[in-house]
């Protein structure tokens, strides 16, 4: 008998783990197969109905494992379409994950962690702090609610990992539900259909150099001295634009592959023809593609959106400069689901959590 607690969570284990839990009780490792293409292919997650295991497995099964799914508890839909999902996990605390449609392709924006560390200076998830990281069930759990939510089992999407929180922060947990994503068995996603946002988080980004399952790589830059980037990104204080660009141009790219860098506009501060050119300067000899992101403004963020002339002068220095630059479209601005606006209120921190900084 197994009570409540001591039963093993489907969602947290990895094929091979869970191959190997079912050898050790005197099963076959195959089975593992079986189970994920239940859980992660046709989306069921009630051992009851695997049909091709024996009714004494799916008895012990039920018996032995649960399988967390985090709880959908609002949804709201965008005029443009984007659609953000409210999701409570197994100990009440909630995040947001977010739905993207045709851009040109389906996209979820998932999130890694509750609340963020990172503290970047334009953004509303940096000010509620790092709550705690989330588990790989957890991160995966949240593309199995959309896929299931938006009936989209079978239809393909891409992944970014540009909501709540900082991935490479969250390394260990992030890098296992890549795997969980990536497996045959399972979502069977490309990994270049998946790609991870950071703000430059050294020797993460190195690590991630070496990973068997290798996302796209996007850096949150926003500014292109250390001057500038040490007032948005408390981080570069640590880990400078120098040392970030430097782990870029060692970063193994497959053939035609670029770095995203991101950069967040924000009017008088980084929007000048100056700052593009700066940019452009340092971003010479690195396969590399700019995305504006003109700011989504909100109440207690002290920066101001730019002009759309602004914004399109940066754009044409840059390709001036034979830099690829797009402008990101904002989206469910009107729900708050844009960049920078997923913030869940009212989670309660401890001291503890209070003091996890990372710096
Ligand atoms: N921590 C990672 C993943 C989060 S991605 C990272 O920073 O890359 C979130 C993206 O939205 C980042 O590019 C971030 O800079 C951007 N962003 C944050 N606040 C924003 C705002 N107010 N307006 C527009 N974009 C914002």
């Amino acid at each position: 008998m197994s009570t409540e607690a001591s039963r093993l969570d489907l969602a947290e284990l990895e094929r091979p783990a869970l191959e190997a839990v079912l050898d050790a009780r005197g099963h076959q490792r195959f089975h593992a197969g079986q189970i994920f293409r239940w859980l992660y292919l046709r989306g069921v997650s009630d051992p009851a109905a695997m049909t091709d295991l024996s009714r004494e497995f799916r008895a012990e099964l039920a018996r032995t494992f649960t399988f967390s799914t985090p709880e959908v508890v609002q949804r709201e839909k965008s005029i443009d379409g984007t659609e953000k999902f409210l999701l409570r996990l197994g100990d009440g605390r909630t995040i947001e994950s977010v739905f993207i449609p045709d851009t040109p392709s389906m996209t979820f924006c998932i999130s890694t962690q509750v609340g963020c560390a990172m503290a970047c200076a334009f953004c509303l998830t940096g000010k509620m702090g790092l709550v705690r990281n989330l588990t790989a069930g957890e991160i995966v759990g949240q593309v199995r609610v959309l896929v299931d939510a938006l009936a989209m089992r079978g239809t393909r999407f891409n992944i970014v990992l540009m909501g709540m929180g900082e991935p490479l922060h969250n390394y260990a947990e992030t890098m296992k539900a890549l795997r969980i994503l990536a497996d045959p068995n399972g979502f069977a996603m490309s990994p270049r259909r998946i790609t991870l946002s950071t703000v430059g988080l050294l020797p993460a980004l190195e690590k991630l150099a070496r990973e068997p399952v290798m996302p796209n790589l996007a850096i949150s830059l926003h500014a292109p001295t250390d001057e500038q980037r040490g007032e948005l990104v408390p981080l570069n204080r640590k880990h400078g634009v120098a040392e970030i660009i430097d782990a870029c141009k060692r970063f193994p790219l497959k053939r035609r592959n670029r770095i995203t860098f991101e950069y967040v506009m924000l009017a008088g501060v980084n929007d000048r023809p100056e700052d593009a050119r700066r940019l452009a300067r340092l971003l010479a000899g690195v396969k590399s593609k700019v995305n504006l992101i003109p700011l989504n403004a909100a109440a207690g963020i002290p920066f101001e959106r730019p002009s759309d002339e602004a914004v399109d002068r940066f754009a044409k220095i840059l390709a001036d400069h034979h830099l690829t630059v797009s402008v990101r479209k904002s989206r469910g601005r009107d729900i708050r689901a844009a960049c920078g606006q997923l913030i869940v209120e009212g989670q309660k921190k401890s001291a503890a959590q209070q003091l996890a900084v990372i710096m």
